[in-house]
């Protein structure tokens, strides 16, 4: 790594804790020290050493386009000028409820806030004044921000620290909180029957990111929201990362199931920080002013957040075919690092699905939280500084899904591919 990096790591421990302002960006579980970086543009990231990396984090998915996108940076650079924050309401957030509305039809009505972390809690929330119940089904693994009520069991930077249950939540949060491993309906059954007419919502990630790339076997999100029907529970699809990503919809209309409410954050953000929580008006209507469901935010709707997020959003849906591009990108990719692993002999489980993919250092199969624990973290570890090495920066995390831009062109594929070959030979 280089110095100046190191040196300002070693500078940021003295005021953040950790040296960083969110735990997985330390690279714990990678080894090293991480890197500052400093500008990105397109498909790059330049570091404080002015080293520059393939970006496959992508911001963990907001970026989606690739760094500083034009049009996003233009509309930001327009709005800027009228100010920063009035804390009242603007024609921006006007536009960016309804083109939210448009693209993702379950949504009907829809609540603009800060963070992903926001909208989950604020949506579980609504879930419970709507149904007058307590208890949440969370699913092994799933991460849905730090909410008390999701740190329990959760993925991402939790597992990655070996952390998944926080000190700090209390006892009373954590017993409506109940667990079951991902895709294992039966499991949901159980927690239903022996819970009866007592939960408010289930919530989960439609394709887990947070346990590395996770897909829903086949039936299962069907399942769920037969058993939602069932018992008149709200099924909530964390689309914090899948949305916008798996198609203009998200994974609800990849993989043809309606939610009754939906989490966004990342790309609806361009890059600024936002989320977003929505879902059927009825439900909505719950939310304060229109309901008795109070949730507020000083900078909710926050002009910046709304250009940026807004000319992504019409960007996307204006160009329908860069998710083509994105599936082509993930294709070509995953099939070159699944032909590595058969040139050398290696049998590792590869995750994929369009833009989003992880490659797991296991020969089991990755369906849920216990099977992804499989992995051999010590190699992952390798394999990440080894791609490091060659330019090619990975999320520090087996516990993480990768997420591709459209930025990605033949040629950084074909390094990527390189890399990836180079490192995979080097740690075995
Ligand atoms: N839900 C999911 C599925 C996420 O992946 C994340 C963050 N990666 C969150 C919620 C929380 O979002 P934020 O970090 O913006 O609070």
């Amino acid at each position: 790594m280089g110095k100046k990096s190191a040196k300002l790591f070693a500078k940021a421990q003295n005021y953040i804790p950790g040296g960083v302002n969110s735990p997985v960006r330390a690279f714990k579980a990678v080894g090293g020290n991480p890197l500052f970086i400093k500008k990105a543009k397109g498909a790059y990231l330049i570091d404080e050493d002015d080293n520059q990396y393939i970006d496959m984090i992508n911001s963990w998915g907001p970026m989606i386009l690739g760094h500083a996108f034009e049009p996003v940076e233009k509309q930001v650079r327009k709005t800027l000028k009228n100010s920063f924050s009035f804390g009242a309401p603007t024609a921006l957030e006007v536009d960016m409820a309804k083109i939210i509305t448009e693209m993702v039809p379950s949504v009907e009505k829809v609540r603009m806030v800060n963070s992903g972390t926001e909208a989950t809690m604020s949506a579980i929330r609504v879930a419970r004044g709507y149904t007058g119940r307590d208890k949440i089904i969370k699913f092994e693994g799933c991460y849905h921000g730090h909410g008390d009520s999701f740190l329990i069991s959760a993925g991402s930077g939790a597992i990655t620290m070996g952390e998944p249950d926080s000190p700090g939540v209390t006892k009373g949060t954590a017993k409506d909180t109940l667990l079951a491993p991902y895709n294992d309906l039966e499991a949901v059954r159980k927690l239903v029957e022996a819970n009866k007419g007592e939960i408010a919502a289930i919530i989960l990630e439609p394709v887990v990111g947070n346990m590395g790339c996770v897909l829903p076997e086949d039936g299962y999100l069907q399942g769920l929201r037969d058993i939602c029907d069932q018992e008149k529970i709200v099924l909530i699809f964390d689309e914090v990362m899948t949305g916008f990503r798996l198609a203009p919809g998200g994974a609800q209309e990849r993989f043809g199931i309606t939610p009754d409410m939906t989490t966004l954050g990342k790309i609806i953000g361009g890059g600024m920080p936002v989320g977003a929580y929505g879902g059927k008006a009825e439900i909505m209507e719950f939310v304060s002013p229109a309901g008795p469901v109070y949730q507020a935010g000083t900078l909710s709707g926050n002009p910046m957040a709304m250009a940026a997020g807004y000319a992504m959003l019409k960007h996307i849906q204006e160009n329908p075919n860069l998710y083509k591009k994105l599936e082509e990108t993930g294709e070509e990719i995953v099939s070159g690092i699944k032909d590595s692993l058969t040139e050398l002999g290696l049998v590792y489980t590869m995750n994929h699905v369009g833009s989003m993919y992880s490659l797991f250092f296991t020969n089991q199969k990755v369906k849920d939280l216990e099977t992804a624990k499989s992995t051999n973290t010590e190699l992952f570890g390798k394999y990440f500084q080894a791609m490091l090495k060659r330019g090619i920066y990975l999320a520090p995390s087996q516990f993480e899904s990768l997420f591709l831009s459209t930025a990605l062109k033949k040629k950084h594929i074909k390094a990527i591919l390189k890399a990836n070959r180079e490192s995979l030979a080097e740690i075995q």
